[in-house]
């Protein structure tokens, strides 16, 4: 077993080497070599991309070599700004907890040991300070999407108060998923018996307690609430808990009406997003490794029905944009005109360790260093974004362009 000064001493080097690298690239950026820190910090965000600091010294660079800041407000300077998810919102993942999506706020704030003393101990009011001293300095300028659009909320002067509880549970802790999407997992994972235990073990003694009257529970970000045994005994518990909505995040291929009646969730969920990620079954195959385009395209059409008769509130599509569907976009975007969902709302991929650096600038076609890079950026400027269906999400941070036609849905959903 390793010692836990050992630990200690090796993340103490881990951060020293970052202190020194990031005075580097202060010093050059000082010196003029704007795209060399541009180069820099972009593989660096390949590689590791909860680095926050990369992605700001992505953004100066680039307003540096562009010799303009192009969001003047919104990229550096959030001093009007107010966000209020660090002060209601809890994401319990598997190993450590969050007072945000984990992927636009990577700092977790303690172990999912203990939520209880996590949501008041010093890691979060050190993030929460953060908000009120308008540094936003633990939130990524590249990913959070209220950030790059430009919509959050100005502030009003009202000092918040954390809530005793979390109003807002993200329940990310199970991998269970029926499909293996490559920009999200290497091999299908599905929690054993064993692992099912524990897993109920924890949510009864640790997430339950924290349940009142009034919370959202959105399940999940981590794999599919429908593939997971653990889920849907949580779902079927929440659903039968008065005053507790759910929101749901899922794949859509086991999202029909018997799970929605087997589930009882009639009744109990506010919103739906569903991954869709292309317009055509072959290109669905790859990007939704395991999953059947025309089995997801049914249960949207169940999902509508929902939605029409005012049983859910919302019903969005969530697309990863990769070099794989760049050209599927206007096709993407008329299905979802064509089904009737509120939003389509488009992320750019990420890395989280499923691609070695090499594959993931193949994948990442919005980056600056991709060989097809004038592709993304032909379809972003052909308009389509710009219809009032979509949901930009953090693409405009990738073009570097501000448009005023953004919208509003400061909501739960992930990135
Ligand atoms: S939504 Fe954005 S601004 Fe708000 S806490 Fe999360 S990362 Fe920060």
């Amino acid at each position: 077993m390793v010692s836990k000064s050992r630990v200690d001493i090796k993340s103490r080097g881990k951060r020293f080497l970052k202190k020194v690298y990031y005075a580097f690239l202060e010093l050059l950026l000082r010196a003029g070599a704007n795209r060399l820190v541009f180069i820099l910090s972009e593989m660096t965000i390949d590689r590791l991309q909860s680095e926050t600091d990369a992605g700001v010294f992505w953004l100066r660079s680039r307003d540096a070599i562009n010799g303009t800041t192009v969001l003047p407000d919104m990229n550096h300077d959030l001093r009007t700004r107010f966000c209020s998810r660090p002060f209601e919102w809890l994401e319990i993942g598997a190993k450590d907890l969050h007072l945000c999506c984990s992927a636009w706020l990577p700092t977790p704030i303690g172990s999912s040991d203990d939520p209880v003393a996590a949501w008041s101990g010093e890691s979060a009011e050190k993030i929460r300070r953060s908000i009120l001293d308008k540094s936003f300095r633990y939130c990524s300028r590249l990913y959070c999407p209220y950030i790059v659009k430009g919509t959050l909320p100005f502030d009003n002067g009202v000092v918040p108060q954390t809530s005793a509880r979390p109003r807002i549970i993200n329940l990310s802790y199970d991998f269970s998923c029926n499909l293996s999407c490559p920009s999200c997992r290497t091999r299908p994972f599905v929690a054993n018996s064993a692992e099912r235990a524990g897993l109920d073990n924890y949510y009864s003694s640790k997430v339950a307690p924290l349940l009142s009257s009034g919370s959202v529970v959105n399940v999940t970000g981590s794999g599919d609430p429908f593939a997971s045994k653990h889920f849907r005994s949580v779902l079927r518990d929440l659903a039968a808990r008065h005053g507790v909505m759910i929101d749901l995040q899922t794949n859509g291929n086991l999202f029909d009406r018997r799970a929605w009646e087997d589930l009882s969730l009639s009744g109990s969920v506010r919103r739906v997003r569903v991954s869709l990620d292309a317009a055509t079954e072959h290109t669905y195959s790859y990007v939704r490794r395991g999953g059947r385009f025309a089995r997801v395209l049914e249960n949207l059409a169940f999902l509508m029905t929902l939605r029409a008769s005012g049983q859910i509130d919302f019903l969005g599509i969530d697309v990863v944009l990769q070099a794989r569907n760049i050209d599927e976009v206007p096709g993407i975007i008329e299905m979802a005109r064509t089904i009737g969902v509120d939003k389509i709302r488009f992320n750019t991929i990420r890395n989280w360790g499923t691609y070695s650096a090499k594959e993931f600038q193949k994948e990442s076609i919005h980056s600056a260093m991709h060989g097809n890079r004038a592709r993304f950026e032909e379809v972003y400027r052909s308009g389509i974004f710009s219809d009032p269906i979509v949901d930009q999400g953090n693409i405009r941070q990738a073009i570097g362009l501000y448009s005023s036609n953004i919208d509003d849905d400061h909501d739960v959903g992930h990135a």
